[in-house]
């Protein structure tokens, strides 16, 4: 999508590396691959989800090229991780400053970073229980719905990528599933139509009837 003159290559910054667990926080490199996310011991103890996640990206030359960072900073409204920060409640790292990931994905391709400002890390607050489940298109992987669901000490969080211009909170979900932490709770609630996208793969109404399936199968996954 951009056509640069030039292109620099951040692979071999070896501060954008790395993976820690401290504190119930766990900081994941923007430089660190898929790949590496989805094999990180650290990750599959800390936050399972998130290297479940990592695992169902692309396919294997994408996990092993495509980073943390570069998807984070890309913000396609079908990427897997912007889920993830969501629901989690992660925290963007810059070389300048540290951006809230609710903050952080403004829309389609858009975010607060200026021309010159790098992402060195996510810092993601480990959760009691979390999982994703995505609809994915069978070509790309990408996520035609994808719902995280997160739940920690400051209640359940739910966020949908995939399915609009942008990913986006269920806040209904998140009602019901603080009172009752169960597929059933989901039962007859939905998220509106008329904010999802169309597109030949899905239309409208069937994206909005899969956040509420994939939304069901991740509760029951948190089990
Ligand atoms: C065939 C294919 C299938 C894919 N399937 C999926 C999928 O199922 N799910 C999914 O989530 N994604 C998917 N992706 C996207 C992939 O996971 C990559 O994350 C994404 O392409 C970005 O690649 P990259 O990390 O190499 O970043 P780059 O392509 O190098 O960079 C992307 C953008 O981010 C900027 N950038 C990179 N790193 C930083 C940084 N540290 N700080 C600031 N800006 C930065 C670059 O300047 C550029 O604008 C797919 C991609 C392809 C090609």
């Amino acid at each position: 999508m951009a056509a640069p003159t030039d292109v620099v290559s951040l692979a071999g910054i070896t501060e954008l590396q790395g993976i820690s667990n401290e504190e119930g926080t766990l900081t994941v490199g923007a430089g660190t691959t898929h790949a590496e996310v989805a094999s990180s011991a650290e990750v599959r103890s800390a936050i399972p989800a998130l290297a479940d996640l990592a695992e169902h990206i692309g396919d294997p030359q994408v996990r092993n090229r495509g980073t943390l960072g570069g998807s984070v900073a890309h913000a396609d409204p079908a990427a897997d991780y912007p889920a993830a920060l969501v629901a989690l409640g992660a925290t963007v790292v810059t070389d300048r400053r540290e951006i809230d990931a609710e903050d952080f994905f403004q829309g389609m391709f858009q975010t607060p970073l200026e021309e010159d400002e790098i992402i060195t890390a996510v810092r993601f607050p480990v959760p009691e229980a979390a999982a994703y489940a995505k609809f994915a298109n069978p070509a790309s992987k990408y996520a035609i719905a994808g719902v995280f669901v997160a739940r920690g000490s400051g209640g359940v969080r739910v966020a949908v990528t995939g399915a609009a211009s942008n990913v986006f909170r269920a806040t209904g979900f998140e009602e019901a599933l603080n009172g009752d932490f169960s597929a059933a709770a989901l039962d007859g609630l939905g998220v509106g139509a008329d904010q999802m996208l169309s597109d030949p793969d899905a239309g409208a109404a069937y994206r909005a009837h899969l956040v509420g399936v994939m939304a069901k199968r991740a509760v029951e996954a948190c089990a």
